[in-house]
């Protein structure tokens, strides 16, 4: 049983269903429940009877904080089982595994701890002193939380925490790949003292219960991390009641590496900027502009870089990259390999499958890729770098831009000078210097153009579940 409705576990009406598998091994390990429009109804109407009277909310806020930490405190007193069930769902390295459930407990001690202090202004207004003035910060009602496959625990606790924090209720809508361990998270959430309706869990495809929910007149807002494609599907789903909505969408990030830059940080940072979780993070710096003077010194610390990291199934411990998370995205990837190959780029290293069981793919390095070959425009989401050399740094800028995508971006150069002007040139909502990684609950993250619509993360995240309202009171 998958659908945790009103606080009961129960199975899709039709029965239906589909199987979850282990992109280590191809092997099944469990059956999720495929909801249909009738579930995601039920579920829609659970969160907003909670919502209407007020079950959540009306909690006094130090025992709202309480249970945010007593979540957080219940998902790391599992934390060893929840990272084994992430493996065996999505294929991350064990250590990454731990890395990100861990880093889900503290979105709800992040945002635990925003309770009772977010609070709106009092101040004159110019009509005079018979007016008392103030605004309130209201949840903005019932969030669909729909989550992606490439880091399912951790991104499920990150639009769930602040919802809560901001006193909404949800529909909880996990991917089909990765729907088991969510099971787990809202157990967790029950366990701590949520009230039953508060957050539902609807599991199913996305074009039948993702649909249902971005259509539902019930639903006041919409969560979304994926793909831009299924993005903007969204859009036009939900123009009905004018949800509002969060959309954390695709990325094809810039590397930009200066030929000053400091090769023992560089060369890690570029792989794992691009390697990690086998190259499926919206995040991943997948395009590398390597400064002419750098490039073949580079290339080839990266190529060699790259071939030495153990492939292999995520529970083992010497695991440093992963399987690719199904069949469907295997394919799609080896096709921009393939398309790479046929436009003429260079495979320094990789490009073929690693073993013969699972979803494995070798990291992957090309070179002297095309400026408008597919892989340097459209996101792969696999372990596959499109490096390209240049020599005038303006050009390079014109070109990390040239893409519809704006989500992150990276410059290696030990000039400080030149590291602050490609920040502020490169349009894109996260920018790292000498880095391709850390960040942190207080900073937003979201995409400039076609990456996506507002951010998460911060008091900008919570604000994305809250309404204003402005209240004017006649004193005499
Ligand atoms: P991918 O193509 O990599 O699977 P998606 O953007 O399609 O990425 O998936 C992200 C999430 O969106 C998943 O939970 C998926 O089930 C859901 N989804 C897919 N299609 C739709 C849709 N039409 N409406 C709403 N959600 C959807």
């Amino acid at each position: 049983m998958t659908l945790l409705i009103d606080g009961k576990y129960m199975d899709a009406d039709s029965g239906e269903s589909f199987q979850s598998i282990n992109p280590a091994t191809g092997e099944t390990i469990g059956n999720v429940s495929a909801a249909g429009a009738r579930e995601v109804d039920a579920a829609v109407r659970a969160a907003r009877a909670a919502f209407e009277d007020r079950r959540w909310l009306c909690l006094p806020y130090p025992q709202r904080v309480k249970i945010m930490f007593a979540i957080a405190d219940g998902i790391e007193a599992t934390l060893e089982d929840l990272a084994v069930n992430e493996v065996r769902e999505n294929g991350m390295p064990l250590h990454m595994a731990r890395a990100t459930i861990s880093n889900g407990a503290e979105a709800f001690r992040y945002y635990g701890g925003w309770i009772g202090k977010l609070h709106g202004q009092t101040g004159e207004i110019a009509a005079g002193e018979a007016f008392h003035a103030y605004t309130l910060k209201e949840p903005v009602g019932v969030a669909a939380l729909i989550v992606p496959w490439n880091g399912p625990f951790m991104l499920a606790c990150h639009k769930l925490a602040p919802a809560l924090a901001a006193g909404c209720t949800a529909v909880l809508k996990p991917a089909e790949d990765t729907s088991l361990n969510t099971l787990n998270l809202v157990q967790i959430v029950h366990e701590a003292g949520v009230p039953a309706g508060v957050v539902n869990l609807v599991t199913g495809l996305g074009s039948v219960v993702g649909q249902a929910l971005a259509e539902h007149p019930d639903i006041d807002k919409i969560s979304f991390t994926g793909s831009t494609a299924t993005g903007r599907r969204l859009i036009e789903a939900s123009a009905g009641n004018f949800k509002r909505l969060s959309l954390e969408l695709g990325g094809k990030s810039p590397v930009i590496v200066l030929d000053d830059a400091d090769l023992e940080l560089t060369v890690p940072g570029v792989l794992g900027g691009i390697m990690n979780n086998s190259g499926q993070a919206c995040i991943s710096g997948s395009r590398l502009y390597a400064q002419r003077g750098i490039y073949d010194k580079l290339i080839q610390a990266l190529a060699d870089r790259a071939s030495k990291l153990v492939v292999g199934n995520g529970l083992d411990k010497n695991t440093q990259m992963g399987p690719v998370i199904s069949q469907k995205q295997f394919d799609s990837i080896m096709g921009y390999i393939q398309s790479g190959v046929e436009e003429g780029v260079e495979v320094v290293t990789g490009g073929k499958r690693h073993g013969d069981a699972g979803f494995f793919i070798q990291p992957t390095v090309l070179s002297h890729v095309p400026a408008d070959a597919r892989v340097v425009r459209e996101e792969i989401f696999g372990p596959v770098l499109s490096a390209m050399p240049f020599e005038d740094l303006d050009w390079a800028i014109k070109e990390a831009n040239n893409s519809r995508y704006g989500l992150a971006g990276a410059v290696y150069t030990r000039s400080i000078a030149k590291a602050q002007r490609v920040s502020r040139a490169v349009r894109a909502g996260t920018f790292w210097i000498n880095s391709h990684r850390p960040t942190d609950f207080w900073m937003p993250f979201g995409g400039y153009k076609e990456s996506g619509w507002g951010r998460e993360g911060g008091i900008q995240g919570l604000e994305a579940y809250m309404e204003s309202k402005s209240v004017i009171t006649r004193l005499y």
